[in-house]
């Protein structure tokens, strides 16, 4: 044991899955393999990866993200070092519309269609489906209004878990409308709550100054319970929006995805205008959110960029993704195991071993062998560990042949092969 541990919110990801607690780490080739669908059901959706830094100026989040947010007021990890104030990012809509914005991607022409993976940062308090470095996938389209790319988004989105077989999350949905509609939300909403300013949360009588919409977020019975009469979102968004509402749920409706309206569904982010969403899973627990995402037009012009810039999208989690699987009993396919191992007797057996392995491998087999300069017994029990369908046994005899005993483990079979003839036996797996 070094005198060095896992800073708490982070983890490893290792060979093989492990559990933290009594949630369980799933093994770098079960990642592997879920990146894998992942990117796959993102180019049947004509989606392109982009790939942003993991470190991104803190203005850029501060602004992007917005001020009064959770996650910029008190879950960066910022530092500064020579003037320079640098954060690890914590989402990756707000990287991704700089580097949109930076590289002119719309040069390019079109809708720029768009995907991500990779880390994210928050300084969160540690708990089930929830970490301090985490890991998102998510798509931006970006330069389309059109309520076909909302509808779009989150079909791709529902897509993902539907490549995995998952069944039973809920879509719900709402309408932003525009930020002056939020305004004069905002506004009534105040005004509902004051006179019960004294009966709020000391989290939500801070909110009622900084935030308020976030007030919808709360989870105290008595405050929801207050909430329900208060003025709604969906009663100050004018036609144009809610035309776009409609369209929206209309073409998710064609395309067999059901939702729930939910007009107290507002996002944490500030950058939100039209449809949000969110998808939610039971099997998760607490952390219940799987993704979520929306249409973030104004974005860009806190970015500092010349007039709107219309862009929808969504982020999710890949810790939860995993935790929905693990309440599926997903069924990972197995790791890719060495074609062939080689063990070797003797000195001069093992250096033959040794550029026999290497030469395979050049040739794109899978060769493996041991390190270690153990025992036949030792090295038979690390062919067996490692699951290789042929294993070889090199001596004196085979070196003075010129041919190896190739033997077949699921059937114990032994087939001499010439050395010469090895790589060509190998490159096919024994029969079923
Ligand atoms: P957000 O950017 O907050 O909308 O988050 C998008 C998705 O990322 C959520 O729906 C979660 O699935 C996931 N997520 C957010 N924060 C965390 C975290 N601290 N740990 C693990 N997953 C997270």
């Amino acid at each position: 044991m070094s005198t060095f541990q896992h800073i708490k919110g982070t983890f490893d990801i290792l060979p093989d899955a492990y559990t933290i607690g009594d949630t369980r780490i799933a093994a770098s080739h079960e990642w592997h393999h879920v990146e894998t669908v992942l990117r796959e059901v993102m180019t049947r959706h004509n989606l392109e990866e982009i790939r942003t830094p993991m470190l991104e100026p803190t203005e850029l989040v501060a602004r992007g993200v917005g001020e009064h947010t959770d996650i910029v007021s008190k879950e960066m990890f910022a530092f500064e070092r020579r003037g320079t104030r640098y954060v690890l990012r914590p989402e990756i809509t707000a990287p991704v519309t700089r580097a949109f914005l930076e590289h002119h991607l719309e040069q390019r022409g079109g809708v720029q269609k768009l995907f991500y993976i990779g880390p994210c940062f928050r300084a969160e308090q540690p708990q089930k489906g929830r970490y301090r470095q985490f890991h998102q996938f998510g798509v931006e389209i970006i330069g389309a209004s059109d309520p076909r790319t909302d509808a779009e988004t989150i079909a791709t989105m529902i897509a993902v878990y539907q490549a995995f077989g998952l069944t039973g999350a809920r879509l719900r949905i709402n309408t932003l409308g525009e930020p002056e509609h939020r305004a004069a939300f905002r506004d009534a909403l105040v005004d509902y709550l004051t006179p019960y300013r004294d009966e709020l949360s000391e989290t939500s009588q801070r909110r009622l100054d900084t935030n308020p919409l976030r007030i919808l977020d709360t989870k105290v019975e008595h405050e929801r319970a207050l909430l329900r009469d208060a003025p709604t979102l969906l009663d100050h968004v004018d036609a144009e929006a809610l035309a776009h509402y409609d369209a929206v749920k209309q073409l998710l409706s064609s395309l067999g995805i059901a939702f729930e309206e939910d007009p107290m569904l507002v996002r944490g982010l500030d950058y939100y205008s039209h449809t949000a969403f969110e998808l939610e899973h039971d099997a998760l627990g607490a952390q219940s959110a799987l993704a979520g995402g929306g249409r973030y037009d104004g974005l860009a012009p806190a970015l500092g960029h010349d007039g709107p810039l219309p862009a929808c999208g969504f982020a999710a989690g890949m810790e939860r993704l995993f935790l929905a699987l693990d309440a599926i009993d997903y069924d990972y396919p197995a790791p890719e195991t060495p074609r062939v191992f080689f063990a070797a007797l003797g000195k001069e057996a093992e250096a033959w071993v040794f550029k026999t392995v290497h030469d395979l491998r050049a040739q794109g087999i899978h060769a493996a062998h041991d390190l270690k300069g153990r025992s036949l017994k030792a090295q038979m029990r690390e062919a067996n560990r490692q699951d290789a369908p042929y294993t070889v046994i090199i001596g004196g005899n085979e070196l003075a042949d010129g041919s190896a005993q190739v033997k077949t483990m699921a059937t114990g079979e032994q087939t001499a092969v010439s050395f010469e003839d090895l790589a060509d036996y190998l490159s096919t797996p024994p029969a079923a």
